[in-house]
């Protein structure tokens, strides 16, 4: 694996020669305590300080509201076209556990069922991930599998070292990358890049305030669907939807058609939430999920086991962000706790 560094004064220069020739998505300080991705237009906006976005960056491959295409009607006739997509980006400044929360995203959107959507937007977009420097009060991505030095999945991967940056190469598409920017990048030649990304990967495995077990709980799970639990869970919960929006790997979606003369129009999709109570409700008016113990039960064993049952990954990356933002406290590692404790009494 090739690995490069880069100054503080050469990173910015990069990143204003890549927004200059990608579209360049990167964290960026909307407000005091609201941190997100959008698009920029160099470095001057960008924000590397933070250490986990308020909403996650899937925005970029999954737009909350996004046109499908277009269609006009004229006699007997029907005519689509397509909506427009971005083109060639860049996501950079990725955390790892976005990183993951894209590789969850991806057997969805771009296996048994091909979502051109994503499909293109993911094609075009490369992927730069960042090491990070602390951790929060709220992440647990080690006890999902992760770490926050851990980029695999991005095609670059950037480590903050003494006196600027170190970067990786992981992929094909990252070394293309770097090849036409090679101005900005000295070759690693103490080969100094690994070997400090792994020393602060170590440190910081230390400061998680919180770790959990999901040892066995999937397949107790799988034996369990019915628990006084979730009814429990269940009355605290406002359905209010936060966690779900906010969430990497939740990817639920909804379509509409806007057509203000009947006869031409746009189709979009906006990403919906199985918390809310109309969201399985059918045409009929039958709701399979009438109450919200049915509907946290879902959000819950989508994240322990549906999602493992359907791809083999974890549906949650640990990023704590649901942990964070749920204004009844409700705390996915605390469900996992009690889970187990549930699974040690039966
Ligand atoms: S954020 Fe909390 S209260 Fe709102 S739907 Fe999610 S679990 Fe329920
Ligand atoms: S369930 Fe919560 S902690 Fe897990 S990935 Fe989603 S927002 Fe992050």
């Amino acid at each position: 694996m090739k690995a490069y560094t880069i100054t503080r004064d050469n990173l910015g220069a990069w990143l204003d020669a890549l927004a200059r020739d990608y579209t360049l998505i990167a964290p960026v300080r909307e407000e005091e305590s609201v941190s997100l991705f959008k698009p920029v237009s160099g470095f001057a906006e960008i924000n590397l300080g933070y250490t986990n976005s308020t909403v996650s960056p899937k925005g970029w491959l999954f737009p909350q509201t996004e046109e499908m295409f277009f269609f006009s009607t004229g006699g007997d006739q029907i005519t689509l076209a397509d909506a427009q997509t971005p083109g060639p980006a860049v996501l950079f400044g990725l955390r790892p556990c976005d990183i993951k929360g894209i590789l969850a995203l991806d057997p969805v959107f771009n296996g048994a069922y091909q979502d051109c959507y994503y499909q293109k937007r993911r094609q075009d977009t490369i992927l730069v991930g960042l090491s990070c420097t602390r951790v929060e009060r709220d992440c647990f991505c080690t006890s999902m599998g992760g770490g926050p030095t851990d980029g695999g999945g991005a095609d670059l991967l950037l480590t903050e070292i003494d006196g600027g940056y170190g970067i990786e190469v992981l992929t094909p598409r990252g070394e293309k990358l770097v090849n036409r920017y090679q101005q900005y990048f000295d070759a690693d030649r103490e080969n100094r890049v690994i070997p400090a990304r792994e020393e602060l990967g170590k440190k910081l495995a230390g400061h998680f305030t919180r770790n959990v077990d999901t040892t066995g709980l999937k397949e107790f799970l799988d034996q369990h669907f019915e628990l006084p639990y979730w009814g429990e869970l269940a009355r605290r919960c406002l359905g209010c939807g936060i966690c779900t929006y906010i969430c990497p790997t939740c990817h639920c979606f909804d379509i509409f058609d806007q057509s203000p003369d009947g006869e031409s129009g746009v189709r979009s999709r906006c990403w919906d939430s199985c918390m809310f109570s109309h969201f399985t409700r059918m045409a009929g008016g039958h709701n399979p999920r009438p109450t919200q113990k049915e509907r946290v039960r879902n959000r819950f064993l989508h994240k322990l086991k549906y999602h493992r049952d359907r791809y083999n990954l974890d549906g949650c990356v640990g990023c704590g962000r649901c942990v964070t933002r749920c204004p009844v406290n409700i705390d996915i590692r605390q469900i996992i706790a009690d889970l187990q404790e549930v699974a040690r009494h039966e």
